[in-house]
This record gives C-alpha cells, structure tokens and sequence, in this order.
C-alpha cells in the first residue's frame, strides 16, 4: 500500500481458529490456506506500526449455538480447548489488541463488533468500535473465517459503523453450507459498500 494509505488503519484478524480450520469441529474447507496471507497482513501492519485486532470464537461447553441446544452447529471454540486456540503457525504480536465474542452461554454472536476486549486474563466491557475509535482508526482490513458468516457480520457492521472497509479475497474461506454462500456473501457486503482486494503478498 502507499504510506498514506496506513494512517488510520487497522487490521482485524476474524476467527483464525483451530475449530474453524481442517482438523477442527466446524472446520471450513480450505480454512488454513489463509494463513500466508494472514501472516503476510499481520507482519505489514505491525510493520507500520498499525493497530491489529484478533477476535476469536470463545464459548462456554453448552453454548446456546451448540446442536446440543438446538442450535445450527456442533461444539466448537469452546474456552480452555485447542480448539479455540489460534492456527498454530499464526504468529501474533504482542501489541496486537485481542477480542472474544459468544462467551456467554446464551447469547452468540458473529460479528467482531459483538465482541469485547480481552486484557490481562479478564474480558472487559470495551466494545471493538470504541477501541477502534479511541485508535483513531478510519479504514479496515479484514481478513478470516469465514466468509459467509463472522467475516461478512463483521464487515457490515463496519461498514454500518461508518469506517471505511476493505475484505481481503484471498486472506478469507467460507464454509458455504449451501455452494454459493460465499459469493452471495461478498456481493451483500460489496452492495453495502464494502471494498474487495486481492492482497499482494510481499513477505513470500
Ligand atoms: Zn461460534
């Protein structure tokens, strides 16, 4: 990107989870072919010295989205597994500012901007919005699993929120439970403004 491109820009990292990736209990097809372009992101913007976010999945074991409790998916990221780790090879830095969504046992949520910030062990009451506006933060990237789900919640309610916002078409996968989940996906969020970008990667 030009240099005047990172003012006021962060990235966000959505879900990049054991569970969601082959191996793991909802794993979306394909969801670990992510990780160089991830990491290519992540390295760029800490690079630059940009804000980086992470959310993850983090549920109790009886979640209210669980098939258990009728819910539409199997145990999944539940908190204190493996499975709610990130993807192992994920280098993430220290500065990078971490938010959990769907921790309580009836409430989920899709969208990073359902979550809150986790910092010093303890899940505090600060939303991704204010986080990112206390950050001065104008532009988003966003990049992660999965597309037709937690990426598209998160980039419509960005959008919604006012920031200008970009997906990342080859940083993303989508589970696609019906074949053309994911390209219907990117035309709502393209429909509601949302840029798409195909990321050079420049770290090999
Ligand atoms: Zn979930």
């Amino acid at each position: 990107m030009l240099n005047s491109t990172w003012s006021q820009t962060a990235l966000i990292v959505v879900d990049f989870q054991n569970d969601f990736c082959p191996g793991g209990s909802l794993a979306v097809p394909q969801g670990d072919e992510i990780y160089p372009v991830v990491q290519d992101l992540i390295n760029d913007f800490q690079d630059h010295d940009r804000p980086i976010v992470l959310t993850r999945d983090y549920h109790p074991f009886n979640h209210v989205s669980f098939k258990k409790r009728g819910g539409p998916w199997p145990d999944h990221c539940v908190q204190g597994t493996q499975g709610a780790e990130f993807f192992p090879q994920l280098r993430v830095p220290p500065s990078a500012a971490h938010f959990l969504k769907g921790y309580l046992e009836d409430v989920d949520a899709y969208s990073g901007f359902e979550g809150r910030l986790a910092a010093n062990g303890s899940i505090t009451e600060v939303t991704l919005a204010s986080w990112l506006g206390s950050h001065d933060v104008k532009r988003l990237y966003i990049t992660g699993l999965a597309t037709d789900y937690c990426v598209k919640a998160t980039a419509m309610d960005a959008t919604s929120a006012g920031f200008d916002t970009t997906v990342i078409t080859n940083g993303i996968k989508g589970v696609n439970v019906s074949p053309h989940d994911s390209d219907q996906a990117l035309h709502e969020m393209q429909e509601r403004g949302v840029h798409l970008m195909e990321w050079p990667i420049s770290h090999g």
